[in-house]
């Protein structure tokens, strides 16, 4: 193994209390049941079945390598104590240190973490970044804490899981329900063991060392591809009507940037429900009622409308940009959307995937669409290592030549092999961490 810090044998992990999973689940079907990781799985299979992938690759590449799972006891402002889990897994490591967001979600159980640890891994390798991939999450509504409470119970988690990450080993950022000043506390957290570490998280506050450009690189990577595809689903960007479900560090930003790029958004969501003007929302004022409210459905510019009907708009180009599941067997056939860009990480279920390929519908995926997040974090974790600060002009330059060389090769996939996008990115990817871990001696 040489100097890998990312695939050590099963001995060499066991003093943190991780365990070694010997199974993963093997899908042969897609149901309208499908855990989270049932589906990340079932779309891994497909692509280990098309490139013929030989059977100890496919059991390696299906599993997680490691999975941490800890209590987070948590002193409440009431006084009160309050026990929270949480999880931090590692799914594989053959391209560098293990990279990924941490969510605060009620859903955030360990199978959803693990789908979202499973996605890092083929999405970090079809943007073609020097990591493998991992997650972790806690499961609580964030949204119920006070800060103080927020900030006692990220401590006490970072430094449950501290033992497995690391600068060069596992790197955390922010998703749902996390965000720039989490991850400020878990770089507090973990350089008050550890010495100064700003490359122990992503996403950090800019005065912390955090990248310009990252809070909303997720949004503009989304637009990014957004524009490609569309172009190649023969729409013009420019006054295409956008529908965008949540209004989170994704979502508010991927209307934004739209709207900058003479999209007309025509509907935005948040939990509550949604808002639609068919003749485009005003995003700035949009925003200003969402800083003051946190509800977008009672926006005065515009009709409210619920999470359900906003997926079925008469639209050209939908973006989930919420949670997982969100278009199943039930809504695929009601989406009108000529395109749809997966902004939230799964919100297409693989049933719906199949209904919504057999409509004509051109789905950007989330291992494509969401990864400019993790690219500017790279760029994050690059310039704290070299303690030098790149402009903002530099880093959405190189996102953008980024995004746009990993959705050209993903769209000449497609082509060479008469694919849709989806398969064309799986199959990259795991192509990539395939050659990785062949080259490394691992399987
Ligand atoms: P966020 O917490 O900032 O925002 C989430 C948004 O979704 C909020 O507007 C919330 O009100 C809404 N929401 C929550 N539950 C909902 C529901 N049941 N129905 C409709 N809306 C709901 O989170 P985020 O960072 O914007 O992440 C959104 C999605 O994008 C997630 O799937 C995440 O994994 C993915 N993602 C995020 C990043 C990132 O850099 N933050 C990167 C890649 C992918």
């Amino acid at each position: 193994m040489g100097e890998s810090e990312t695939l050590e044998t099963p001995e060499e992990s066991r003093p943190d209390g991780s365990e070694e999973i010997g199974d993963a689940p093997h899908v042969s079907e897609a149901t309208d049941d499908m855990t989270p990781f049932e589906a990340a799985s079932f779309f891994f299979q497909r692509s280990a079945e098309r490139l013929e992938l030989r059977d100890e690759m496919r059991e390696v590449l299906a599993s997680t390598y490691r999975e941490l799972a800890v209590q987070v006891p948590v002193k409440m402002d009431t006084g009160k104590i309050r026990v929270f889990r949480g999880y931090r897994i590692q799914h594989n490591g053959a391209r560098g240190p293990y990279k990924g967001g941490m969510r605060y979600h009620e859903s955030a159980d360990l199978d959803e973490v693990r789908a979202l640890a499973a996605l890092m891994t083929w999405k970090n390798a079809l943007i073609d970044v020097p990591f493998g991939g991992a997650k972790g999450g806690v499961q609580v509504d964030a949204t119920s804490l006070s800060p103080g409470e927020l900030e006692r119970l990220t401590r006490r988690f970072t430094s449950m899981i501290s033992y497995i990450i690391g600068v060069n080993r596992d790197i955390p950022a922010p998703d749902m329900g996390t965000n720039a000043q989490t991850m400020a506390w878990m770089m507090d957290a973990f350089g008050q063991k550890n010495g100064y570490s700003p490359g122990i998280v992503t996403g950090k506050p800019v005065e912390l060392g955090g990248s310009p450009g990252r809070e909303e690189a997720t949004g503009r990577g989304v637009v990014i591809c957004a524009l490609e595809a569309a172009e190649r689903c023969g729409i013009d960007f420019d006054g295409a009507s956008v529908a965008v479900q949540g209004f989170g560090n994704v979502g508010h930003w991927t209307a934004v940037l739209a709207a900058a790029k003479g999209a007309k958004v025509i509907a935005a969501s948040d939990v509550h429900g949604g808002t639609l003007a068919k003749d485009g929302l005003d995003i700035e004022a949009l925003l200003k009622h969402y800083a003051e409210e946190s509800d977008v459905t009672s926006f005065p510019g515009g009709e409210e409308i619920t999470n359900d009907e906003l997926l079925e708009l008469q639209c050209d180009i939908l973006v989930p940009a919420a949670i997982q599941g969100v278009i199943h067997s039930k809504n695929a056939d009601a989406v009108k959307a000529k395109l749809l860009v997966e902004a939230a990480n799964g919100p297409v279920t693989p049933v719906a995937d199949s209904i919504l390929e057999s409509n004509g519908v051109t789905i950007v995926p989330d291992i494509l669409a969401n990864a400019g997040g993790v690219t500017v974090s790279y760029f994050e974790w690059v310039q704290n290592i070299q303690e030098f600060r790149w402009e903002l002009k530099d880093v959405n330059g190189e996102l953008e030549k980024r995004m746009q060389k990993a959705t050209q090769q993903v769209f000449a996939r497609a082509d060479a092999d008469g694919t849709p996008l989806r398969a064309a990115g799986f199959d990259i990817a795991v192509e990539r961490v395939a050659r990785a871990a062949e080259l490394r001696g691992y399987v």
